[in-house]
């Protein structure tokens, strides 16, 4: 005799049977009772949540001969072909599989015909994965429904189906099991099917269940055949360890051991994400984690170790990486990346650690010493190009004589000339994005053989002075070499210029503005999709709701 397994065996065949979900059951409950069925449903939630299931007890009770109080009876013969899967009634297709226009108008046609006096029920499963042409093809149904039909369309993800879809039919969001429901599902189940299993694996099972119906009686299923033994498939407190002690070799052993072990990386960065969530559930609604007691107290401690800013963190990054797996040829090395960006402090990469390179990259400018202008060279009683020498201790002694107030045109004034006649060309034009926006608050002119940048304001200063980097490096090579760049506010007096000479500051000490571009995107919609990503079962309310 083939085994069934547990999730077939004691898969609910009423609406008084599912675990957890009274909401949705009441209001299916109702409308059957009263006749008041809809045209179609979008059935929403975390895989193994009973979608599916719902819909088939729906279109058993639609064709129950003796269904009462919106249940069905289980017994006549149209509900047992419903639960013995050969109903012509119920008709379920897979939209991640079958997600083709065809499949969609063939669907449509047998619809049209329909059985005087039956109700035809249409489940699509993973209904956002229908091709552009197969939505619209649906669209044009649910527009105009055959009658005795009833469309239920189940989804993952409910932000990924068209709008004009969703509003055309009821949506009903299934949620994750609260762990005491669940628990005590589990050990009915166990005892009903004779497993004998500890406390301890109960509680396993329920960790890797993570809330869903099916995942925990899979998890039991494997439990009772290895004789209640139970792998904690994602070793998620090594993971949290190594983060802790900030190891990333000993993040990417952990890595490629549970990869090895055989687990998926996408399912990995999905177990790390609701444990994580968990963590930070324990430091800010303890009331809210749906873990067994001893269980939470653990993850409480670490949650405690890691501090609330790094879950967030962690949360948010592996968040991104689950988005960003979807379209990587090895989702493997995106979570890998991942990982790692979280324990090297120089590649965290949020908008925080940016501001503080900002700051700290300011200050160090403040501190550089000032720089005598223009130092002259004695030999020739020229103005020396760029300010490097007179600090070069190898050099010729130099001594930084005040240039002359009236110099006879130095080479210098001649190139910085050349600067000010092409700045809206040879400089302006050069430049790109923030750079250029940055140039174009100053207005270039020549004192005493330096360039002086003149802006309006000191936030203007400030900004240019931050980008002086890389406008001097187009500055220089329309002058023809270094010349001392002097960044002025109007308001400023002419006399005693703060001086500010660029020197060859390394590229990567200056902020990119391409990098901050290249940052997430904070958009509404973007940070909804991270949530909804970053905690699996959530969903988001509006405000007013
Ligand atoms: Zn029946």
């Amino acid at each position: 005799m083939a085994v069934q397994s547990l999730y077939r065996r004691y898969r609910p065949q009423r609406f008084s049977e599912l675990k957890g979900q009274e909401h949705v059951v009441r209001a299916l409950k109702n409308a059957v009772a009263n006749s008041r069925e809809g045209h179609a449903y979008l059935f929403s939630g975390p895989r193994g949540t009973g979608k599916t299931t719902t819909a088939r007890i729906l279109a058993k009770v639609l064709n129950c001969e003796n269904s009462k109080d919106g249940e069905p009876c289980c017994e006549c013969g149209s509900c047992l072909a419903v639960q013995e899967g050969n109903s012509f009634d119920v008709i379920e297709l897979d939209a991640a599989s079958n997600n083709g226009v065809e499949d969609i108008r063939e669907i449509i046609a047998a619809a049209s015909l329909g059985s005087p006096g039956r109700h035809k029920v249409y489940i699509l499963d993973e209904v956002h994965m229908l091709s552009k042409g197969a939505s619209a093809a649906l669209l044009k149904t649910l527009e105009e429904p055959p009658s005795h039909v009833v469309f239920v369309l189940a989804t993952t993800d409910p932000e990924k189906v068209a709008e004009t879809i969703r509003s055309r039919t009821q949506h009903l969001q299934f949620h994750l099991l609260p762990v005491d429901e669940l628990e005590a599902h589990v050990r009915w189940v166990a005892s009903d099917a004779g497993i004998d299993i500890s406390d301890e694996s109960i509680h396993a099972v329920l960790r890797q269940g993570g809330g869903s119906a099916r995942d925990t009686l899979s998890a039991l299923e494997l439990a009772a055949a290895t004789g209640g033994m139970v792998d904690e498939v994602t070793p998620v407190d090594e993971f949290v360890d190594a983060l802790i002690e900030y190891d990333a070799g000993r993040l990417l052993a952990a890595v490629a051991h549970t990869v090895n072990f055989g687990r998926d990386p996408r399912t990995i960065v999905n177990d790390l994400v609701r444990h994580m969530r968990d963590a930070f559930l324990t430091q800010m609604a303890p009331e809210l984690v749906q873990l067994p007691e001893d269980r939470a107290t653990e993850v409480a401690a670490q949650a405690g170790r890691l501090g609330t800013p790094r879950i967030v963190k962690v949360i948010e990054t592996l968040g991104l990486a689950i988005n960003d797996m979807r379209n990587a040829p090895d989702s493997r090395v995106v979570l890998e990346v991942a990982l790692v960006r979280l324990v090297h402090r120089e590649l965290q990469m949020g908008i925080e650690s940016l501001l503080a390179r900002v700051e700290r990259l300011e200050k160090e400018l403040e501190n550089r010493p000032q720089i005598a202008p223009a130092p002259v060279n004695p030999s020739t009683g020229r103005a020396v190009l760029g300010g490097r020498v007179a600090q070069d201790p190898s050099a010729p002694a130099v001594r930084p004589e005040p240039t002359p107030a009236a110099a006879p045109a130095s080479t210098s004034a001649m190139s910085i000339a050349a600067v000010i006649e092409n700045w809206n060309d040879g400089v302006i034009g050069e430049l790109k994005g923030m750079r250029r926006a940055v140039a174009l608050m100053a207005k270039p002119t020549e004192r005493d053989g330096q360039l002086v940048l003149m802006v309006d304001n000191e936030p203007s200063a400030k900004r240019v002075n931050e980008y002086l980097s890389d406008l001097s490096t187009v500055i220089y090579k329309v002058a023809g070499g270094k010349c001392v760049i002097v960044v002025e506010t109007r308001s400023e007096e002419p006399r005693a210029p703060k001086a500010k000479v660029v020197e060859e500051v390394a590229e990567e000490e200056f902020v990119d503005i391409e990098e901050i571009k290249q940052l997430p995107t904070v958009s509404n919609k973007a940070t909804e999709t991270n949530l909804a990503d970053a905690f699996p079962g959530s969903e988001i309310l509006a405000e007013d709701a």
